[in-house]
């Protein structure tokens, strides 16, 4: 089957899906995005993924290309003609093409970009074993909040974890404090059996997951604390765990060489993934 992606109002053959060389997305990385979680070929928590994608686009003072109904219906779309089941559907708006000046232009079209594709799942030895994280310096910008495509430092220490073998990696500021994840936020729970992860502000994204997780927290009556944690905290912490809308929690077993606790994922960690998961196969049911 061959894959289709919708540019700018046509659906059209992957592979001949192209953006034009002044588009201020391939210039500046001038654009934002989304990634919502598909199961059973439904879109998961599409309201408040479409809720931040609104936001980052006031943040970035940039014009919503279309109505948010005409939106989904375009992620579904893309959704169904692509037969994805279980996987991503992604959405990328930039600021439009215009002769190239840092300076916005003055009269910007937003360009759209909706692709989809089936992901493979997550194997039973990354939920029975956990995963490998790596430290990275957090080297980003002041607005770590809006989904923006400028995602070098992302990319950068993605790929330190890739070429040390692990899944993630755990971005740490010049304090020595855990901001989150290269592509996901970052959880521990202490000795004490407290489940604690940093609050929203500009130096972390403000991950749909990790708002589902702390709502069903809250229902299961976890003690719950939002709050920024250091790296020795997560070095000694009874669990830790990322969350993301492709990685729902993922239990973190390993930090660079030293395992956390016993190395094996937390009874917490398992708890929130599979509530997770039956929260997506409700939504996926329901739909
Ligand atoms: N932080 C960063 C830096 C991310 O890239 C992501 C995933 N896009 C997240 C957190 C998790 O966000 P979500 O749960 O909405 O996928």
């Amino acid at each position: 089957m061959s894959r289709i992606a919708y540019v700018n109002g046509r659906y059209v053959p992957h592979a001949q899906a192209r953006v034009h060389i002044d588009d201020r997305g391939y210039q500046f990385g001038d654009g934002i995005y989304e990634v919502c979680a598909v199961r059973g070929g439904h879109m998961i928590d599409n309201v408040p993924h479409l809720d931040r994608l609104e936001r980052s686009l006031r943040e970035m003072a940039m014009a919503m290309p279309m109505s948010r109904a005409a939106l989904e219906c375009v992620m579904r779309e893309t959704i169904r003609r692509n037969l994805v089941r279980d996987g991503i559907v992604y959405l990328q708006m930039t600021r439009g093409v215009a002769p190239r000046d840092h300076a916005f232009p003055k009269h910007p079209k937003t360009q759209i970009v909706v692709t989809a594709r089936n992901a493979k799942p997550h194997t039973t030895a990354m939920i029975e074993d956990g995963v490998k994280a790596i430290v990275q310096p957090d080297i980003r910008w002041g607005r770590c909040d809006i989904k923006t495509i400028s995602l070098l430092p992302n990319c950068i220490a993605k790929q330190a974890a890739r070429v040390a073998g692990a899944y993630e990696a755990i971005l740490v500021d010049e304090n020595g404090v855990v901001t989150e994840g290269s592509s996901s936020n970052a959880w521990i729970v202490t000795p004490e059996g407290k489940l604690v992860t940093r609050p929203p502000s500009n130096d972390i994204q403000n991950g749909i997951t990790r708002l589902e997780i702390i709502k069903i927290a809250k229902e299961l009556g976890l003690a719950f604390e939002e709050r920024a944690f250091t790296l020795e905290e997560m070095r000694r912490a009874r669990e830790a765990f990322v969350t993301s809308a492709s990685s729902f929690a993922m239990p973190v077993t390993q930090l660079d060489e030293a395992p956390i606790a016993n190395g094996k994922p937390g009874t917490l960690a398992l708890r929130l993934r599979a509530a997770y998961v039956a929260h997506m196969d409700r939504q996926a049911g329901a739909a």
